[in-house]
């Protein structure tokens, strides 16, 4: 699904009129196109040390009463609330008359008497790093809009104007968003102006073609802590393997914006013309291939669940969750096309993707929950991931985990039953030219298996039935031995104190799970303890491997306050318990046949 600004050149012509008398602009809107009148945004960054951010809204000519929608959720599938922020919100006639301003619920406001237009003040603030978050500071800024933006309910899908004020000197603004020649923005509607993160500060800033299309780096980071140029060339490697892969390159110009701080942080974000990423500054210094292998997987989105969007994302409601089924593959199968993308251009290597690939379905193994939770219900149950107990072994498991090792099996199975003559590239480009290309969603995982069928001309109801909706092993063996591999399970006993801690975010420690019949049980420790010290030391960071230190028969003694608020120390031995290996190894006499699906597999070909 390809969404250009149609409507440009009315936007350009607002914008220039609107230093003009604001009734003027207004009436512009509607000399345009009389059933859509621009929103028009301005974010000011007035007070970057207090971290606080005005937005003025003025809405054009309307119905009386407008309401206003601050979205609960965007970017990561989990409520956040952004409404927490706002600290407060004015209203006002284009005269300068105050109007009422009356809160509907925690994140929708209502104003009364604006027919004639109206003049919105709000105060947001903003101070949570990352890419899915808004942050303002005397560094930079950088802006999820959807964290700060509020939209008129009746008119979000109408076409949306931001501009920047107040920008400390020296500071410039970078953003996907179309820009006019005055430095302001627009975007066709508020869905297609929140997936456009904006960077505003002394960033750095490189930029290629490839493709055919042109590619905007920009860095914010210390100058000694990356290379650009190093950069530049991964980055086109992956460019270059993506599009051939998918051969189609839906955009005439992309953005990669990048943060290498030097404190805890990670996580890239997808948007259909660009994506924001953050990798800590150490981790880059000693595994550059993390950049790939994160970029790879963000830059793949703007084909899979930007464009390839499961029907269940449609349209977004920003007032509650979205539930979607389709996950598994909107996240998971893009981190198999991001395995396949780095294969092809040479950033991976086969060994160290079988190293990867046999570690993956050991983190599944793993998890007792992968006999219990469906690729189909993890992504059902993201909405939860926010919480400690979800995230128990036993209660859950991973759709990209899971749903990048079924984009692997349903890679070996389409090639199967099409004896080598269709892949998952092919599933991607059957989705991408009968779905994307018509602007149509996709029906979750009926579609997916809708276009299995259709490349690989068999019935694959089997699969999805057991492994994507179904919770049955995966049956490793039967699918690698196409390409002359086989899964090796080595076990081994490991030192286990019998609980899981987990630190809350004021710092304390609470027992999250105990061993059902460990010696930890039986001494007394229960779900929801505080623990206060582990062998006479305090619980401070190093707690985790202090715990991971102990051996099969030591003694710990643990001081806990319990529930009831008594303080107790508790003693016993620490037990043990199995933990597994897994590793892909090559079948002894690999046939011909074998090997030629091996090399077809591993280019993301089919044969
Ligand atoms: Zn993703």
């Amino acid at each position: 699904m390809r969404r250009r600004i149609a409507t440009s050149g009315r936007v350009r012509q607002i914008l220039r009129e609107r230093s003009a008398a604001v009734s003027t602009v207004l009436f512009l809107c509607f000399a345009f196109n009389p059933s859509y009148a621009a929103t028009s945004y301005t974010i000011s960054l007035a007070s970057p040390e207090q971290h606080l951010i005005k937005v003025q809204i003025l809405l054009p000519e309307g119905p009386a009463q407008r309401e206003l929608q601050l979205p609960v959720w965007n970017a990561l599938y989990q409520i956040r609330d952004f409404a927490q922020y706002v600290n407060w919100v004015r209203a006002k006639d284009l005269a300068g008359h105050a109007l009422p301003v009356h809160a509907l619920d925690k994140s929708r406001w209502q104003i009364a008497n604006a027919q004639g237009g109206g003049v919105v003040d709000y105060q947001i603030f903003v101070d949570s790093a990352g890419p899915f978050n808004a942050e303002l500071n005397s560094h930079h800024a950088f802006l999820n809009l959807a964290q700060i933006l509020m939209y008129p309910v009746d008119a979000r899908n109408g076409s949306m104007v931001v501009r920047f004020s107040q920008i400390p000197s020296g500071w410039r603004v970078a953003t996907p968003l179309t820009s006019t020649p005055d430095g302001e923005f627009g975007a066709e509607n508020y869905d297609r102006l929140v997936d456009s993160p904006v960077e505003i500060g002394m960033f750095k800033e490189s930029d290629f073609d490839e493709a055919g299309a042109h590619f905007r780096v920009i860095v914010d980071a210390e100058s000694g802590d990356f290379d650009m140029k190093q950069i530049d060339a991964t980055l086109q490697k992956i460019v270059a393997a993506a599009t051939s892969w998918m051969n189609d390159r839906p955009f005439d110009r992309y953005m990669f914006l990048y943060h290498f701080p030097r404190g805890p942080s990670g996580g890239g974000m997808e948007h259909a013309y660009s994506t924001a990423i953050a990798l800590n500054a150490d981790l880059l210094a000693k595994s550059p291939e993390s950049l790939a292998s994160v970029t790879s997987h963000e830059f793949f989105h703007l084909w899979n669940v930007k464009r390839i969007r499961p029907q269940t994302l449609e349209p977004v409601d920003y007032t509650k969750e979205n539930y979607t089924r389709a996950l598994w593959f909107s996240e998971g199968c893009t981190s198999t096309a991001a395995d396949i993308i780095q294969l092809r251009s040479g950033l991976v290597e086969e060994r160290r993707f079988e190293l990867q690939l046999a570690s993956g379905i050991g983190e599944l193994e793993g998890r007792p929950a992968h006999l219990t939770q469906s690729a189909e219900e993890s992504s059902l149950d993201a909405w939860l991931e926010g919480h400690a107990s979800y995230q128990r072994a036993e209660r859950s498991i991973s759709y990209y985990n899971k749903g990048e090792l079924l984009g692997i099996v349903l890679d070996l199975a389409v090639r199967e039953a099409s004896h080598g003559h269709a892949s998952l590239r092919e599933v991607f480009q059957w989705m991408n030219q009968n779905y994307a290309k018509q602007g149509k969603f996709f029906p979750d995982s009926e579609g997916v298996r809708e276009a299995a069928e259709a490349v690989s001309h068999s019935d694959l109801k089997w699969f999805f039935e057991k492994y994507v909706a179904g919770t049955e092993e995966i049956p490793w063996n039967d699918f690698f031995r196409s390409v002359g591999l086989r899964l090796i399970r080595q076990t081994y006993q490991v030192a286990d104190a019998g609980f899981v801690p987990s630190r809350n975010s004021d710092g304390s420690v609470t027992v999250a799970a105990v061993t059902a019949g460990s010696a930890a049980e039986r001494a007394g420790l229960r779900v929801g303890d505080t623990v206060l010290e582990i062998n006479s030391n305090a619980t401070k960071r190093e707690f985790v491997r202090d715990l991971a230190g102990l051996h099969v028969g030591d003694t710990i003694t643990v001081k806990i306050r319990n529930r009831g608020g008594a303080e107790v120390e508790l003693k016993w031995k620490v037990g043990s318990r199995e933990e597994s290996v897994y590793e892909l190894k090559d079948l002894e006499n690999i046939t011909a046949e074998q090997r030629t699906r091996r090399a077809a597999w591993l280019k993301g070909e089919a044969e």
